[in-house]
Formats: C-alpha cells, sequence, structure tokens
C-alpha cells in the first residue's frame, strides 16, 4: 500500500479511513474502505478482491499514490486506466 498514507479515522466497527497526500501533487486525498478488506489485503488479496466497492481510481491511490488527476498526466487521458478498471471486461 502507499507509504504515505495514514490511518485517521475508525468511522464504524466495520469502516476505516486512510488519508495522505498524493504522489503526484502531494494534495490531501482520502479513502474510506472496510475493516475486513484492509484485513484481507495485508493477509496478500489482490486489492481489487479486497476492495470491490472502491472504484478504480481510489485502488490506484491505496496502492500508488497517484489520484486520477496525476494518473491521467502520467498515462494520458484515461486509456491505461481502461485496462486496469476490472469492472470493465476483466477478461
Ligand atoms: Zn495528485
Amino acid at each position: 500500500m502507499y507509504h504515505r498514507l495514514r490511518k485517521v479515522a475508525v468511522i464504524d466497527e466495520s469502516m476505516v479511513m486512510f488519508e495522505g497526500p498524493c504522489f503526484c501533487h502531494d494534495e490531501r486525498h482520502e479513502v474510506t474502505v472496510p475493516r475486513a478488506g484492509v484485513t484481507s489485503y495485508n493477509a496478500g488479496a489482490r486489492i481489487q478482491d479486497a476492495f470491490p466497492d472502491l472504484s478504480a481510481d481510489e485502488r490506484e491511490f491505496l496502492i500508488s499514490g497517484l489520484c486520477k488527476k496525476g494518473w491521467d498526466e502520467t498515462f494520458g487521458e484515461g486509456e491505461l486506466h481502461e485496462g486496469i478498471a476490472p469492472d470493465k471486461g476483466n477478461k
């Protein structure tokens, strides 16, 4: 998981919130995820299996720290995005 993320809040028994500056702009972002997903991810589950409810952008941020804007700036408008979005035709 992106090393600059911090766990900042426990929303309720099942959800936790992470926040941190994005890798690309140093802007603060936050992502709320199910606690069970964090446990499975830490146990080695693939991120799309651990957090099926997050958007591809949110997952990318959790992994690499790139926000959507930074991803688009780095890789071009959405091109590769199609490829990493598992909800769009996951082979
Ligand atoms: Zn950014």
